[in-house]
């Protein structure tokens, strides 16, 4: 606005300067007027942003961070976190197992149903469904605490009872029963009652089917997929073979999944995390796009850059192509309005009045609206080429 201004004046101070009439120089600096204002370098890009906005919320990307969105195009590294993100994240009960004589298999559910209840982890709603199946009155917990990554604690019964990962025996030094990991598709988490290993609850969930051909889409980009989840070594290794991913993390802590992304960025990747629990919120902040899935809990949502309403992994690859297609006709949109304004404002004012060339206003006129068609139409084009995919 400002060098639109400043040039309309300056051309006004020249012609008069230059000892024309009033008349004329006022119609030369008219011209100049109408053609930057309203000029299309300012509609150049609000018009891109509209309507990416809008095509990527019909294709399944709820955009909170435009930035993000369009820096999408240079990912090179995709952390993901395992379960409820590349695994659907809905449990069924496959195994209870007790290992001291003193608690039934039903007791262990029990004990254990009386903490899970107030945790919204995939797999304590797992053991949850399994207790409503079995009929199971769940008894009520005291001094409820969720370890975080860990597992969950709190007193039933007068018993001190935790719900653990095997990290967690791991560090309290518990040997883990040798017949825990018989299939490595499992997760298991081990119940503690007053400090003693009382037995085991397995539990299974399914890869998405969405997830393989997300995979190999990245792979296809060169992009690095990598995968890091609070689960045990076995099951993290089955998901990642399966999967065909570039490595794997496993038996990590919240805090150590930022380490995880602030490596690969030191390392020069630029890295999007995608996950779905509270534990994956840090590095979902860290991360320099963070996804959230739909289906996961509120924190990550609200830490995301981006979520992904249908919770379909293959939609981070739209992610990245729209963000591509997006940049790429801003960046149209901006070279042909400059373009313009530089060739046409020169030309309303008059510089080539000495080869007998000077645009009149009602000209001016009509080449302002051209190129804010123009810039315009372009913009729309945008929508055949991300839905079209
Ligand atoms: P992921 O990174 O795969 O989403 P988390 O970090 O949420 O996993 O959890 C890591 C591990 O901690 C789980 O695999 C499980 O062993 C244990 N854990 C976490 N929350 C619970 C819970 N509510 N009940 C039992 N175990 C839990
Ligand atoms: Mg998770």
């Amino acid at each position: 606005t400002y060098i639109a201004l400043a040039i309309g004046f300056g051309t006004l101070a020249v012609w008069l300067i230059l000892g024309f009439p009033f008349v004329y120089a006022l119609e030369r600096m008219v011209t100049v007027m109408v053609i930057a204002c309203p000029h299309a370098l300012g509609l150049a890009i609000p018009l891109v942003v509209a309507i990416s906005t809008a095509v990527s919320a019909q294709n399944g990307l709820l955009i909170r961070n435009r930035t993000a969105f369009e820096e999408s195009r240079k990912i090179s590294a995709l952390l993901f976190d395992k379960t409820g993100t590349l695994t659907k994240g809905d449990f069924g009960v496959t195994r209870i197992e007790s290992v001291k004589e003193a608690y039934s298999t039903e007791e262990i559910l029990r004990l254990s149903s009386a903490l899970e209840q107030s945790s919204e982890h995939p797999i304590a709603v797992g053991i949850i469904k399994r207790v409503k199946e079995d009929n199971i009155t769940i008894p009520k917990p005291e001094n409820f605490n969720a370890i975080t990554g860990k597992g969950v604690e709190a007193n039933v019964d007068g018993k001190q009872v935790k719900v653990v990962s095997p990290g967690y025996l791991r560090d309290e030094k518990i040997t883990i029963p040798e017949d825990a990991y018989s299939d490595a598709a499992e997760t298991v988490v081990f119940v503690l009652i007053d400090g003693q290993l009382a037995g085991y609850i397995a539990l299974a969930d399914e890869i998405r089917p969405e997830s393989a051909e997300a995979i190999k889409i990245f792979k296809k980009n060169n992009i690095k997929v990598l995968m890091a989840t609070g689960d045990n070594e076995k099951t993290a290794k089955a998901v990642s073979e399966k999967l065909g991913l570039d490595g794997y993390y496993a038996e990590v802590l919240p805090h150590q999944k930022v380490e995880i992304v602030e490596e690969l960025q030191n390392k020069g990747d630029f890295v999007a995390m995608t996950g779905d629990g509270v534990n994956d919120a840090p590095a979902l902040a860290k991360a320099d796009v963070g996804i959230a899935v739909g289906s996961g809990t509120d924190v990550a949502a609200e830490t995301a850059d981006i979520i992904l309403v249908n919770s379909n992994p293959q939609d981070i690859a739209n992610l990245i192509l729209f963000g591509k297609a997006t940049y790429n006709k801003m960046i149209q949109n901006l070279i042909w309005a400059t373009g313009y304004n530089v060739v046409a404002i020169p030309l309303a004012a008059g510089v080539l009045y000495s080869s007998g060339f000077v645009l009149g206003p009602a000209v001016g006129a009509v080449f302002m609206s051209l190129s804010t068609i123009i810039v315009a139409i372009n913009a729309q084009l945008l929508k055949r080429k991300i839905g079209k995919k």
